[in-house]
């Protein structure tokens, strides 16, 4: 595309008219969406092709080198189109970012050129069955074997692991020192023998994490991110990334259950309880709380909105990301806590007769939510976190 020279309103109608030629109509649909058509690979590659994948990286690797405000502008007009962005993941929120910043010139040429594109999965290897919240207790091994890095050991509640390419992972370096000056991240090719997962079902029924396994499994020298031991840093700022594009989504209702409450929270409203005389929703005390979530949740959207247009010059989030991720997964919980209560016994449904796909949905979703509290940093760490490093009160123990 042209530069725009900082013009967001010329940059808007350009944007408009290459989705009105580019997006095919037929992913209007969410069903549209879900089927791996020919449309859909072909909206990929255009939205690959246009950089937009990842606006605001430099062009050399893959992105459109947009400002956060003309990225803005992408996704307000995406939204506008029915289109969407069909290349995320973990790639672009959490990885590719952290590559960006911190990664050397022969990882981000390496790397960011096909995160950008979609063309690979990418999964978190950071949580262990004895390692969550405290997370510096990590345990999984990395020894240095001269010409690359062998890793042994397991992870848990890791998202698509068993869809994933690649893992970037937490890796204990040097067991003899303190636990946080031991750590080091390193990327790991999924794709090798001594790679195992298992799916672990969640409560909605969905499958989207997995116990994973390494097994004498190699990683190249040069796919340390950061230096050697000075993981703990690489993995503070990849979270700092993460909450903060887990906020933008939890904002968009949009978190482990897309497209799951196509409508409003107060069409359900309607929809189930009725309207009184006066055309109102019939329950007032449910209207009261109803208005309540709709004014925080404006909030927030607004919040996010004005935190972003502030950051300057893609300076990138800092510890006040977990002030959102914390609001976005209470406002995310108390959406679908709305719907369901609104539905009634509608909102029960998990198999059977007497229920649509759509009722079903609702119940799945409210139980997804759940989750949001917990993924990305639960939110009592979350809260330790805005405490300690945002509010600098000191730490109670
Ligand atoms: C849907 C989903 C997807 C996930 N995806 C990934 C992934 O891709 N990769 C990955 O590595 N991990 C992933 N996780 C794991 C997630 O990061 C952890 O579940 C989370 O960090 C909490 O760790 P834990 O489950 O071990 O709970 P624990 O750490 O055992 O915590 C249990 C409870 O104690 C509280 N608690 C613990 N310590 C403190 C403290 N110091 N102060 C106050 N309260 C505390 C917690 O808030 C929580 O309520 C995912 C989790 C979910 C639910």
């Amino acid at each position: 595309m042209a530069d725009f020279g900082g013009d967001v309103e010329a940059f808007r109608a350009e944007a408009r008219a290459w989705l009105d030629e580019n997006f095919p109509p037929s992913l209007k649909t969410t069903a549209g969406r879900r089927a791996a058509t020919a449309d859909a690979k072909l909206w990929r590659e255009r939205v690959a092709a246009q950089g937009w994948g990842a606006p605001t990286w430099p062009r050399e690797y893959g992105g459109a080198g947009l400002s956060r405000a003309e990225a803005r502008v992408v996704a307000e007009e995406m939204a506008r189109a029915g289109a969407y962005n069909p290349i995320g993941g973990l790639g672009i929120m959490s990885i590719g970012p952290t590559i960006l910043e911190l990664g050397t010139p022969e990882q981000k040429a390496r790397h960011l050129p096909h995160i950008a594109r979609g063309e690979f999965e990418w999964c978190q290897g950071y949580s262990e069955p004895g390692a969550g919240s405290d997370l510096a207790s990590l345990q999984t091994k990395c020894e240095d074997k001269g010409d690359h890095w062998l890793i042994n050991g397991q992870k848990i509640w890791t998202s698509v692991a068993n869809l994933a390419d690649w893992c970037f992972c937490l890796v204990r370096t040097d067991p003899a020192a303190k636990k946080h000056e031991g750590i080091s991240c390193v990327l790991i090719d999924m794709r090798q023998p001594g790679v195992e997962t298992r799916p672990i079902k969640l409560i909605n029924g969905d499958s989207p994490f997995c116990e994973t396994f390494f097994t004498d499994v190699h990683a190249a020298k040069d796919d340390v991110i950061g230096p050697l031991n000075g993981g703990w840093t690489i993995a503070k700022r990849l979270l700092q990334f993460e909450r903060d594009n887990i906020s933008i989504g939890l904002g968009a209702g949009a978190l482990g259950s897309p497209a799951a409450a196509p409508l409003a929270v107060e069409d359900y409203a309607r929809r189930y309880v009725g309207l009184d005389d006066e055309g109102r929703l019939a329950d007032p005390d449910l209207r009261k709380r109803l208005v309540e979530h709709k004014m925080e949740h404006q909030a927030f959207q607004l919040t996010l909105a004005r935190a972003a247009d502030e950051a300057k010059s893609n300076q990138g989030p800092s510890n006040a990301a977990s002030i959102m991720k914390y609001a976005g997964a209470k406002i995310a919980q108390d959406r679908a806590e709305l719907i369901v209560e609104a539905m009634g016994a509608n909102g029960l449904g998990w198999e059977g007769d007497g229920f649509d796909g759509q009722e079903l949905a609702q119940t799945r979703a409210w139980l997804r939510s759940k989750a949001n509290s917990i993924e990305g940093g639960s939110s009592e760490i979350n809260l330790n976190v805005v405490s300690k490093r945002v509010l600098g009160l000191p730490d109670p123990k």
